[in-house]
């Protein structure tokens, strides 16, 4: 019988020994190489995931509605800014870029779509006519 836990740990110490790279591929793509970032890279990314937290703060009702937008317009520039330097740094952009840029492609498709609701700030969809949050008109084509 100990023989044989023996036996199953070793057998277990193995399979883990052989799954060890495959763990750590899948926490790496998680991270996303936090410590292989350029710094326009790293710049794109922070900004990015501040202006996450400010959409997630202000649905918490963690921020009221001047600091949200104020932020959010900081945020945005922001991560526009760092979108161009790490565009210019890098001209022949990796399979990995992809995600980062539609996220950019979105946040600019909306604030020029003026598609972010003036009566209570939610970020509609593209094309949205009514805001999906209060139901007020939302100025489609319009700017700001
Ligand atoms: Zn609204």
């Amino acid at each position: 019988m100990t023989l044989f836990i023996g036996a199953s740990l070793v057998a277990l110490a193995v399979v883990l020994f052989i799954l060890q790279p495959v763990v750590k591929g899948l926490h790496a793509s998680l991270e996303r190489d936090e410590f292989e970032l350029t710094d326009t890279e790293a710049r794109k990314r922070v900004a990015l995931l501040a202006l996450r937290d400010v959409e997630y703060d202000f649905l918490a009702e963690k921020l009221d509605e001047h600091d949200y937008r104020s932020l959010k317009a900081e945020l945005t520039a922001e991560a526009l800014a760092a979108l161009e330097a790490d565009e210019q740094a890098q001209s022949g952009a990796g399979a990995d870029e992809d995600e980062l840029e539609a996220e950019i492609a979105a946040i600019r498709a909306g604030l020029g779509a003026g598609s972010v609701c003036d009566a209570c700030g939610f970020s509609n969809e593209v094309g949205s006519r009514f805001c999906a949050s209060c139901g007020q008109a939302v100025a489609a084509e319009a700017a700001g």
